[in-house]
């Protein structure tokens, strides 16, 4: 069995030898997108993984693909949005994704990023590179006397609120769905804002939809507590910039972390002017941690991704079907 993997990350290739042996697979790689202009790249191979940006995936391509014979294509991430499934379904050419590939890692990231915010570690690694030393005025808190606010308590959000409250922390969260046999770890509470008003440190877990777009936005963050803490591994548009960026410059928010945030983070702009004013902004500010959505980049949950995307054009092939099928649904 041969297959084409687009996108491919160096950080991959140890993930795509292991699992080649594994499976009994050849895998062909290549760095470039999947598009009208690659596509040729797979001729005589029986499937396709794919990762990254989609937005390659039109009709000339579908046309292309279906001349060339292939039916499968699997994700090796999660989200889908963007994708036109009509286009799927009418070439009849199937789609599965990875619907989880490891929540420890993104649970442990937030983790880490809130002690980092704590014990201001960030603003004690810039300054203990510049020589100074002084701690007077960079008094730390502790998790343990925390009351940490997990919104979105899914596989990750779950995940983190057990990391919190292994730390002593008191964990009070929201979800629009409340999942049962949970309340040995969390204590839920009605509303975002229920949760926004009682956090010391808040930690967001939602996707990003219609009804989260923009939630932490500046009448949210009027109801926090000051000195609040916000740490965000959920996806940039949940959170308000403009707002967010106004509060840490006041005060009224002591600390952020963002892991995501709408930018080609993928390249090194050392140098460089980084063309973004409200990143610029964030970036100035010693109270903050920016990082480059990194928070699933483990070599567990990035040999996940590359397992189950295998395993699902191996059903496909061998069964017709796949668990992880979203043409399907
Ligand atoms: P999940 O689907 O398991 O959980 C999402 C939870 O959010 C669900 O419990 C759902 O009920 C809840 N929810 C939906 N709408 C809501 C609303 N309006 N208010 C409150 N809760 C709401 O997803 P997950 O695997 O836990 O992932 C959560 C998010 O983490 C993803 O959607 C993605 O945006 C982000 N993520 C980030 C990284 C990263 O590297 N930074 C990696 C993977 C996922």
């Amino acid at each position: 069995m041969k297959i084409i993997s687009y996108n491919t990350n160096t950080d991959e290739s140890q993930s795509f030898r292991k699992i080649a042996e594994e499976k009994e697979v050849d895998f062909l790689t290549t760095s470039q997108p999947l598009n009208i202009r690659t596509v040729r790249f797979a001729e005589g191979c029986d499937a396709i993984t794919d990762s990254g940006l989609n937005e390659n995936y039109t009709e000339a391509l579908f046309k292309k693909l279906q001349d060339m014979g292939i039916k499968y294509i699997s994700l090796r991430t999660t989200g889908y949005d963007g994708i036109d499934l009509n286009l799927f379904r009418e070439y009849g050419i199937k789609l599965a994704n990875v619907p989880s590939y490891s929540p420890s890692a993104i649970a442990e990231f937030a983790v880490t990023l809130s002690m980092m915010l704590l014990r201001r570690m960030q603003e004690f690694i810039v300054r203990g590179k510049a020589g100074n030393f002084v701690r007077t005025g960079m008094m730390g808190r502790e998790m343990n006397q925390m009351t940490v606010g997990v919104i979105g308590t899914g596989a990750i959000g779950i995940a983190a609120a057990k990391l919190f409250k292994s730390f002593g922390a008191q964990v009070i969260a929201y979800d629009a769905y409340p999942r049962d046999g949970v309340s040995n770890i969390l204590e839920y509470k009605k509303s975002a804002a229920d949760v926004f008003k009682e956090a010391d440190l808040i930690s967001l877990h939602v996707p990003l939809l219609p009804d989260t777009k923009g939630m932490v936005n500046a009448e949210a963050i009027a109801e926090m507590k000051d000195g609040v803490l916000i740490v965000n591994t959920a996806r940039g548009g949940v959170v308000n910039d403009s707002a967010l960026l106004e509060a840490l410059t006041s005060g009224k928010v002591a600390g952020a972390a963002i892991d995501v945030y709408d930018f080609d983070f993928n390249h090194d702009y050392s140098g460089k002017a980084v063309k973004d004013s409200k990143l610029q902004r964030y970036l100035g500010l010693p109270n903050v941690i920016i990082t480059p959505h990194t928070a699933y980049n483990t070599d567990t949950a990035v040999e996940n991704m590359v397992r189950i995307s295998t395993e699902n054009l191996l059903d496909f092939m061998l069964t017709g079907k796949s668990k992880n099928d979203v043409t399907a649904k």
